[in-house]
């Protein structure tokens, strides 16, 4: 495989980052998740809203005073290219990353080298249809911790302690509360309710990455659905009582939930919603909804 590695493309074992650097010392860096879907019929790798990931990139970058060294233009160009000489012809995630490229002690974001890769990877261990999760005793980031509407290398602390004491109790993923008690978000995904065949996600204040996913069903919901879709702060009680819960996530998809600290949501199954957006949100990835076709930049 072929590594984007600071304005070269470079085979995997020619990449390397000294055990002194500081981005890998602190957690100092930014990085995006990116999929691009492959198309059978057209013979065809669509990145999907591809300029929307790096805008957010470079947003995450500016909030953590992390320089991201080349323009958004360029990211996007690099992006296409190591898709093709890796001759990618199946789904795949693409992970650009920013990190402080300085191998000195201090831990401060504000280095002038900093260094950016970009590498494709398989993300097919994500398989179960349907999940049961838990509430984390782990709070989601605020604001005055670690930006939430960033992706920080560093942040994911947090949503890997949330994860990883969720798997050992036996639950397939958590779900953050804030700080004030509000239903957050997923480890590494949004969350939706719905209730009365109306769909609920928490806002931007309750801590949450605005996820691209997240966007893309409101959307969806919003024109193709035509049912009502609101960003309302999410109490606990609300979860285990919604009829359907599901997460959305670039790596994920959309997936259902179907029990909350072991309470059955709804009938226990994915419910009828989730799958109408679950089958309308592979079809736009896919480049087959021309509503969307906007969001699919072709590779070949
Ligand atoms: N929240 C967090 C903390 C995440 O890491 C992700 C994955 N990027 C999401 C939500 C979902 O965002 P997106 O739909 O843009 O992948």
């Amino acid at each position: 495989m072929y590594i984007f590695d600071q304005g070269r493309f470079l085979d995997e074992s020619e990449v390397s980052v000294s055990v002194r650097n500081k981005g890998l010392n602190y957690g100092l860096g930014c990085f995006e998740g990116i999929r691009a879907f492959w198309n059978e019929s057209q013979k065809q790798l669509f990145v999907f809203r591809l300029f929307d990931h790096y805008k957010r990139f470079y947003e995450s970058g500016n909030s953590l005073n992390l320089r991201i060294p080349y323009s958004s233009m360029d990211l996007f160009r690099w992006t296409i290219h190591l898709l093709k000489i890796n001759s990618i012809r199946e789904d795949v995630y693409i992970r650009p990353i920013c990190i402080n490229g300085e191998n000195t002690l201090h831990p401060d974001l504000s280095s002038s080298f900093n260094r950016v890769f970009i590498y494709c990877t398989d993300i097919s261990y994500i398989s179960k249809p349907a999940l049961k999760v838990s509430v984390s005793s782990w709070t989601r980031i605020g604001s005055n911790m670690i930006p939430p509407q960033t992706k920080p290398t560093g942040g994911y602390l947090n949503s890997a302690l949330a994860s990883t004491e969720a798997k050992l109790n036996g639950f397939d993923e958590a779900i953050f509360l804030t700080k004030d008690g509000n239903v957050s978000e997923g480890a590494t995904e949004n969350i939706f309710i719905v209730k009365n065949k109306q769909l609920i996600t928490p806002p931007i204040s309750d801590d949450i990455l605005a996820g691209i996913t997240r966007d893309t069903v409101m959307r969806l919901v919003n024109h193709e659905l035509k049912l009502p879709i609101f960003e309302k702060s999410l109490s606990r009680t609300e979860l285990y009582s919604a009829d359907e819960v599901f997460f959305t996530g670039t790596a994920i998809g959309i997936k259902p939930i179907i029990q909350i600290d072991r309470r059955v949501i709804g009938k226990g199954l994915e419910g009828p919603i989730t799958k109408e957006i679950r089958s309308r949100y592979d079809h736009i990835v896919r480049g087959n909804n021309m509503n969307y076709i906007g969001y699919c930049t072709p590779v070949y």
